[in-house]
């Protein structure tokens, strides 16, 4: 804690890491100055962190703000490295980090950091709940709510951090150094910010940058470019593949999951659906082993965990009707995984904010479905798209709620009926979480 203590730090972009990255710097000793773009009469943020004594600069991202000299500067994830201001840091010398690196820094316990296109949240929570009853007290950090700086503060050499870190993050560190890093896969996204997929794999790759031979390094068999990129890794590798066995790690036979020797659970008993949550369940098995999680404890785990709420998550059974709301599938990709993880004749909610794209890519989805209810600003192009597959049950509807209603009275008993809406929710909601709460809601209410 002493590293900061003394230091000129500019933080650029606030948002809930930088707001807690300063308060944390400013804490231990750190002169801080912050930039952000919102004017600071509309920037509660900004406010909050003058009110403590810190100088805040609001409203754009003037050059003149460097003509001082920092010793760090740290950037919020968002904001690209094309920007004038973290040019001019760069060409200055200056180191240009993220919060995960302070948090890195600061945390006195072994960090566990997950990454991938995919699957982060998922595999971050499994991670933290099989270690949960074992000596090693997981704290979790990352999309699920909390900021790495927030909890990095408070864990002890008692503790292990769980952490979710994003590709973004990974690009602004330097000494970031997790015990067990996990990379699950890699598929074409956030190609705005990163240029080319290339470039994106290294920002992830970033995560093995520090390993040593004392350390691990979980990965992804059937991905080829993850285990590209983990070739020439220090840390010992340990992988996962849901297609074949591996030599050291966890992966599936005869129906079994496996760890290294040991037959740990049965397929069937696993309550997460889909061959995207056996991917997810496997790495965070390879990383909680690694960290000193008992086999109790992961099958107790495994054969109650209901999934993260609005992602796939089970919601409950009605006449023999399985509800899941995965109202955080806003893109056609993740709606296909959606679907594709039920054996049962599925009954789809889709629709929502209309980016101008055409639906044809859900095509071959929407073939496997037993009939579609449709709301929002997209429903008549869904309608069309389920129209090309040849579907005969399709209705549209107005919102969430009469969707579940109308779904419900026409399902069958032993049909799943699915929210997976393809696209974000801004045309009738705030935020995604409220379009699930909604859905929740309007199945409680049945
Ligand atoms: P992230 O934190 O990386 O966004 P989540 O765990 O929140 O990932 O899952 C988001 C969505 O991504 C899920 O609803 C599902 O559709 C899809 N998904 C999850 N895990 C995988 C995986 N291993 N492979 C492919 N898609 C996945």
């Amino acid at each position: 804690t002493e590293i900061f203590n003394g230091k000129h730090i500019l933080i650029i972009g606030l948002a809930k890491s930088g707001l807690a990255a300063a308060k944390l710097l400013h804490k231990l000793g750190a002169t801080i100055v912050v930039n952000d773009q919102k004017p600071l009469d509309e920037n509660a943020q900004a406010l909050e962190l003058q009110q403590v004594g810190i100088e805040v600069i609001c409203g754009g991202h003037p050059l003149e703000i460097l003509d001082h000299q920092y010793d760090l500067v740290v950037k919020n994830p968002g904001i690209p490295y094309s920007n004038p201001l973290i040019q001019k840091a760069l060409e200055k010398g200056i180191s240009v980090v993220t919060e995960l690196e302070i948090a890195s820094l600061l945390s006195e316990a072994e960090i566990i950091a997950i990454t991938g296109s995919n699957g982060k949240t998922t595999t971050t929570t499994l991670i933290y709940e099989m270690l949960k009853d074992s000596k090693r007290i997981p704290l979790v950090a990352g999309n699920i709510g909390t900021v790495a700086c927030e909890v990095a503060e408070n864990a002890k050499e008692t503790n292990v951090l769980v952490t979710e870190v994003s590709s973004f993050q990974l690009m602004g560190t330097e000494l970031f150094h997790p015990k067990i890093a996990v990379f699950l896969n890699l598929f074409d996204a956030h190609l705005d910010y990163h240029g080319t997929r290339h470039e994106y794999g290294l920002a992830k790759a970033k995560i093995f940058a520090n390993l040593t031979e004392e350390d691990f390094c979980v990965v992804n068999e059937d991905d080829a470019e993850v285990m590209k990129l983990s070739e020439n890794v220090k840390g010992k590798k340990v992988t996962f593949s849901v297609q074949k066995k591996v030599e050291n790690g966890a992966f599936i036979e005869d129906n079994q999951v496996y760890f290294q020797n040991e037959q740990i659970i049965s397929v069937d008993k696993i309550v997460l659906p889909g061959k995207h949550n056996l991917e997810n369940i496997l790495a965070a098995i390879c990383a909680a082993k690694l960290a000193g999680a008992k086999t109790k404890q992961i099958v107790s785990v495994l054969t109650t965990f209901a999934g993260v709420k609005h992602r796939t998550q089970y919601v409950t059974t009605i006449m023999d009707r399985k509800f899941y709301n995965d109202s955080k599938a806003t893109n056609m990709l993740a709606t296909k995984v959606a679907v594709s993880a039920f054996h049962q004749p599925v009954i789809l909610l889709a629709g929502g904010l209309d980016r101008g794209n055409e639906f044809d890519e859900l095509i071959p989805t929407l073939k496997k479905v037993k009939g579609v209810v449709l709301f929002g600003e997209t429903a008549s192009k869904l309608q069309h798209a389920a129209q090309k597959a040849g579907l005969g049950l399709i209705k549209v509807v107005n919102n969430v709620t009469e969707a579940v209603k109308v779904a419900y009275e026409l399902s069958d008993t032993g049909d799943v009926i699915l929210l997976s809406p393809a696209c974000a929710s801004w045309d009738q909601f705030k935020t995604f979480e409220d379009r699930g709460e909604a859905f929740i809601e309007a199945v409680n209410n049945l």
